[in-house]
């Protein structure tokens, strides 16, 4: 049994660790300190060895809760490890893998892309494709291509069960369920391209944005509206790949999504594809510099 005075002493301590923890994350986020230097401060501090090697990855600017879990997922290293418990080989993968400051760690930009059906979304990332510095994710789903379409070019098919695993084993970065499908970005080529200093552009839903952001706050997420309502509903309307009871269920979508534009960091206007490509590509660049 403690004393009170023991107590207290040990409440006081574990107050004073919390703090130096925070101090010392918050010096990573500013990318003052490298993952190597803390692993190397954890030796003769007992507060830094006991954080949690995933709360470290964490705090590193650009590095979120889904990439830090991925990075350790990928190095073999348990999600719940701290420091001290680090074997030398998983303590110099760590110090491989960031062995940059933490600012400078990607230098790809995510960029998000979402809309309302029709706008012109995937006609603007098939002119994305084209160049050298961007990188076009590929997205998993469960609907039925399009006569037009085809299988890992436009999207990954997959059945309802394909899709139900690869989302227990944590395949997507995010998933949403949108018009009676689901939806998916595969994560591993994501985390690959922006470390091989790819811009990456994700076309998505908003349901999928808004997790985007959550977990990955450096991403810019870009909200495309058309000229007007009649030029949305005309360009829904002569895209021949919908049925008509599609195309209907798509219009009234449609209005609820041009409601969520507040959420976005730009809004770009598609009147002209080329005009949209530019200002992607600038925003990019700008996130970069
Ligand atoms: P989304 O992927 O957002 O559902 P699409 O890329 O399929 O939309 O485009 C819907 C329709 O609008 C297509 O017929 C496409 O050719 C047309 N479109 C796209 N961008 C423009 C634009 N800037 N001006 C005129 N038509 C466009
Ligand atoms: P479509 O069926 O017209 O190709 O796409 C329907 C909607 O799904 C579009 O809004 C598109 O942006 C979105 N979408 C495509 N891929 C993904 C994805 O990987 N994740 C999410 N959340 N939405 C996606």
């Amino acid at each position: 049994m403690l004393t009170e005075a023991e107590r207290a002493a040990a409440l006081a301590k574990a107050r004073s660790s919390r703090a130096d923890r925070a101090r010392i994350k918050a010096e990573v986020k500013a990318g003052n300190l490298t993952v190597a230097q803390v692993i190397d401060m954890a030796i003769d501090d007992e507060a830094i060895a006991k954080m949690r090697v995933c709360e470290l990855l964490e705090s590193i600017s650009g590095v979120g809760k889904v990439r830090a879990v991925a990075t350790l997922d990928r190095l073999g290293i348990s999600r719940t490890r701290r420091i001290m418990g680090l074997g030398h080989h998983q303590r110099s993968l760590l110090i491989k893998e960031f062995s940059i400051p933490g600012d400078k760690l990607h230098a790809g930009t995510l960029v998000v892309l979402s809309g309302p059906g029709g706008v012109g979304k995937s006609t603007v990332s098939k002119e994305v494709r084209a160049h050298d510095d961007f990188w076009v994710s590929v997205s998993a789903t469960t609907r039925k291509p399009r006569h037009n379409e085809s299988h890992g070019v436009d999207y990954i098919y997959m059945s309802d069960e394909e899709f139900d695993r690869a989302i227990s084993n944590g395949f997507f970065l995010e998933w949403a369920a949108f018009a009676g499908a689901r939806y998916g970005t595969p994560r591993q080529p994501v985390l690959d391209a922006l470390a091989r200093g790819k811009d990456v552009l994700l076309e998505i839903d908003i349901e999928g944005a808004k997790q985007v952001k959550t977990n990955w706050p450096d991403a810019i997420l870009v909200f495309l509206e058309p000229p007007s309502w009649e030029e949305l509903v005309s360009r829904l309307e002569g895209r021949a790949t919908d049925s008509p009871e599609r195309r209907a269920q798509r219009l009234a979508l449609a209005q609820d999504e041009m409601a969520q534009s507040p959420f976005f960091d730009h809004i770009l206007v598609n009147d002209q594809v080329e005009h949209v490509v530019a200002s992607l590509i600038r925003l990019a660049h700008s996130q970069r510099s």
